[in-house]
């Protein structure tokens, strides 16, 4: 029996190892050089001017938000075909989240949607990298840009490295958010970063991640700090720890090798499936823009002659680990019962969530194993 494929891997070499004990020998642990230090080199490598890194992506998005003032009675426009966190944060800060539809080429917020939706109350708007691929910016920002006071927070979650149209993501729209949790491009464990060119919303952020306090940890028990301090606000406890950070520095270090290895999988699955009928593929767009933190195909159902869930547990079976992305938020009970939804509220979200399944793809995943998961993926597909 040939070992199991699992959906994801953490790629985690001596180099990070090393970073981590450093820390832990060093007497510092919690936020302190190394996060400074991450912030720096990542703001550089996406191109902002800022990075503000917390505990996760999740904190970021509300930080975010919290930061460009979305409020009580604030809509804020969201895909439904997303992760819970896109969506919690709005309604943490009493905003009212308006789910719109995505393409059913690339499961990416649909800029006509978004345009439907707008409307004198929309503060803001989140667009998710699906998969790693941008969404359409240049029209979203478009629309943004033409109402009164709306601002682009990305969930940038699964788009490290990522551009558009020859932008880095990280440097396109008004604050942008980065996940380092242990399934995503780059890890920490748990982790997440916001980037901005803004100073005022940077500073709000740094703020509100440490309690509402004025000052961070670091400079206040550092020798070159204070012992006093003030509340300005009631914040939060998001800040990350030099163990997190350390560990974040060596997987930038390196981003450009693990991204090859993905970009890599990602063709050798693309040329794998090309003539199979049952199954379609997502959108790549500029295949070298992509983050390819999913590999996601669709199984068309006329041809397949079973459904999504069979070939799922077949496999499983054979042992692939898959997994999928996402649930759409309006068919989740919360959605239902507080926003009144029902499953074809978003028929484009409803079809891609019943036919996608997300394949293995990771930066240590062999030559061997991606092998194997298109032979029998096109071995399943074409006798069930
Ligand atoms: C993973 C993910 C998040 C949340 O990231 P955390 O770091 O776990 O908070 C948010 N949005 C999307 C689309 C994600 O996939």
């Amino acid at each position: 029996m040939k070992r199991r494929i699992p959906f994801a891997r953490p790629d985690i070499t001596e180099l990070e190892i090393a970073a981590v004990t450093d820390v832990l020998r060093s007497g510092w642990l919690t936020t302190g050089s190394q996060t400074k230090e991450f912030e720096s080199r990542f703001a550089k490598r996406v191109g902002a001017q800022h990075a503000v890194a917390v505990n996760s992506c999740t904190a970021a998005l509300h930080l975010a938000l919290e930061a460009v003032g979305v409020g009580p009675g604030d809509e804020v426009i969201i895909p439904t075909m997303t992760f819970a966190a896109t969506g919690e944060v709005v309604q943490h800060l009493d905003a009212l989240p308006i789910l719109v539809d995505v393409l059913e080429s690339d499961h990416t917020l649909d800029p006509s949607a978004v345009e439907r939706a707008m409307s004198a109350r929309t503060r803001a708007v989140i667009p998710v990298h699906f998969a790693g691929k941008a969404c359409h910016m240049r029209e979203i920002m478009e629309l943004a840009s033409e109402a009164s006071n709306c601002v682009v927070i990305e969930d940038a979650a699964h788009a490290l490295p990522a551009a558009c149209d020859g932008a880095t993501i990280g440097g396109l729209g008004d604050i942008t958010c980065f996940s380092f949790y242990a399934t995503k491009t780059l890890t920490t464990g748990e982790g997440g970063m916001a980037t901005t060119d803004n100073g005022a919303w940077v500073e709000r952020m740094r703020m509100m991640s440490l309690h509402g306090i004025s000052h961070d940890a670091w400079r206040r028990y550092s020798d070159s700090g204070h012992w006093y301090y003030e509340i300005i606000n009631a914040g939060y406890k998001y800040n990350i720890s030099d163990i997190a950070s350390a560990l974040g520095l060596s997987q930038l270090a390196r981003l450009d090798d693990m991204h090859s290895r993905r970009r890599a999988i990602a063709a050798a699955y693309r040329a794998g499936f090309a003539e199979n009928e049952a199954i379609e593929l997502l959108d790549p767009g500029n295949e070298s823009e992509h983050a390819w933190h999913l590999f996601v195909i669709k199984v068309i159902p006329e041809v397949l002659s079973c459904d999504r869930d069979t070939l799922i547990s077949q496999l499983n079976g054979a042992g692939i680990g898959t997994s999928v992305h996402f649930i759409p938020l309006h068919m989740h009970p919360h959605y239902r019962n507080t926003f009144g939804y029902n499953p074809t509220s978003f028929p484009t979200a409803l079809d891609c969530y019943q036919r996608s399944i997300s394949l293995p793809i990771y930066s240590n995943m062999k030559d061997e194993e991606v092998e194997r998961v298109i032979s029998i993926v096109n071995e399943l597909t074409n006798s069930l």
